[in-house]
């Protein structure tokens, strides 16, 4: 017989007091262990800023695909370098806003493709279109996304049903990834610092005969690469987004690889031990990597660049508060006039790119679509006054975050391009003056009618003010 059953068999007052002080000994520890855990999470609460979760899907294709950004390719992938990325991040401020961010390892997102996952998203999570930015590295050795640059590639019926299978499954990776981020929210703190990386030069070369694509080492770059890191409360690494702005074009091969943000992304994260590496891609569209073409110099920009990340983690950040201010608009960016007849002459001459895009728009002019322009995405995400990623659509060329920054000296910041889709080059007005690849030739890959009109810097930073004003940042004067 133990205590309780012969206090209740016997009844006996005897034992009550003993009962009564164990249990009361038993509910005052119960108590203070209430109370520590209840002050714990309280305290790992206010020391954390942000909710924020971090997943991965991979989106290496599983069978032989072509991939995208040369012309001169003739045939399918044959293998795989490394896996290639869509890693999400979500971000919620505790003040009920939330900011999804995702990086891609590919070319850049379709019109279609982008607008299909912006829907489903929205749908599923009732978030705001300016909730979700979506980045793609522009790795020339990843998938074609169709229609994107179509006019470059003439396939076979067979190899262009396997790239719709590849973008639609690409779809459910993204949604899968930010679903799975979203099941990962934890407290978290946000920290901002930058650093720079030496790995682009600018590639628009005057000569003689006009702007060339070569190397040219008087022409602008932007060496900033900015890092924001992802910490638990108690100070544990999870995550970092850094960005750099330059092509990825070092490799023109037949192996699907990331190119030298593919292999930043992998040193990082072998560096830094189960967290999670997200390149967000700059305004790179006049910058390449140099060196190019072998493994090895995609390698070693690579190792640059996660060096310069490096570097940062071992220095001084700045602290990121809430809340985070988000802000989406489109602006109609329209070509310079063309003609029917002018499309009519095109279709005669020898260059076969050419030849394909007149066709392309004398069926959308009898089909009568709207050739005139096309409409432009610019997204600004704000954390507070610490930090703001200003995310422009299509290949912007550097101009564009140079000028920025002279235009909000007081932000932060990092302007990415290759956000929401990839429809274009997006020249500066200097750019369009100058002609050559990105302003005027380009164009022909990219199925559209021509170079844009010269007021195309001038809207897109009309777009620019109304996104950060709408998040709280003011340019210093008027015109850019
Ligand atoms: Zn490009």
């Amino acid at each position: 017989m133990n205590l309780t059953d012969e206090y209740f068999a016997t009844g006996s007052s005897f034992y009550i007091p003993l009962f009564r002080k164990l249990y009361d000994y038993y509910f005052a520890v119960m108590k203070k262990i209430l109370l520590a855990v209840v002050i714990l999470a309280f305290f790992s609460q206010i020391n954390a800023q942000f909710n924020a979760g971090i997943a991965r899907r991979v989106i290496t294709p599983d069978t032989a695909v072509w991939l995208s950004g040369y012309a001169a390719r003739t045939k399918p992938s044959t293998g795989v370098l490394h896996d290639i990325w869509a890693k999400a991040l979500v971000i919620d401020d505790n003040k009920k806003n939330r900011i999804i961010i995702v990086t891609l390892d590919i070319i850049g997102l379709s019109h279609e493709l982008a607008e299909t996952i912006s829907q489903r998203v929205i749908d599923k999570y009732g978030i705001d279109r300016s909730q979700l930015l979506l980045n793609s590295s522009h790795t020339h050795s990843g998938p074609v996304i169709w229609p994107s640059l179509s006019m470059m590639f003439e396939f076979v019926n067979k190899d262009l049903q396997a790239l719709i299978k590849y973008n639609r499954k690409l779809a459910d990776n993204v949604l899968e990834a930010i679903d799975l981020a979203i099941h990962d929210l934890k407290p978290m703190n946000l920290y901002i610092a930058h650093g720079s990386a030496n790995i682009a030069v600018n590639r628009r070369l005057p000569t003689e005969k006009g702007y060339v694509i070569g190397v040219n080492n008087d022409g602008p770059v932007d060496s900033d690469v900015p890092v924001m890191k992802v910490e638990t409360p108690d100070g544990k690494l999870k995550a970092l987004l850094f960005g750099y702005a330059c092509h990825n074009t070092t490799l023109d091969i037949y192996q699907v690889n990331g190119d030298y943000a593919g292999f930043a992304q992998i040193e990082i994260e072998k560096a830094n031990p189960g967290i999670t590496a997200m390149f967000l891609a700059g305004c790179g569209a006049d910058q390449n990597p140099n060196p190019r073409r072998t493994i090895e110099y995609a390698q070693q920009h690579g190792r640059s660049l996660a060096d310069a990340v490096q570097k940062v983690l071992s220095g001084n950040f700045i602290p990121i508060r809430p809340p985070v201010r988000t802000s989406f608009t489109t602006t109609d960016l329209e070509f310079s006039p063309w003609t029917a007849d002018q499309f009519k002459e095109e279709m005669l001459m020898e260059d076969r790119y050419r030849v394909k895009r007149a066709g392309f728009m004398l069926e959308a002019l009898d089909k009568g679509y709207d050739i005139s322009s096309v409409s432009y995405p610019v997204q600004a995400v704000r954390f507070n006054k610490d930090f703001t990623i200003l995310a422009l659509g299509g290949e912007v060329v550097v101009d564009y975050s140079l000028n920025t920054k002279k235009r909000y000296p007081a932000e932060n910041l990092f302007v990415a391009g290759y956000s929401t889709e990839v429809q274009c080059y997006i020249p500066s007005a200097r750019i369009l003056k100058e002609g050559g690849y990105e302003p005027e030739i380009s164009m022909i890959y990219y199925g559209l009618p021509g170079s844009f009109k010269g007021d195309v810097e001038e809207k897109v930073f009309s777009a620019i003010d109304r996104v950060m004003k709408k998040t709280g940042a003011k340019p210093v004067n008027r015109k850019p």
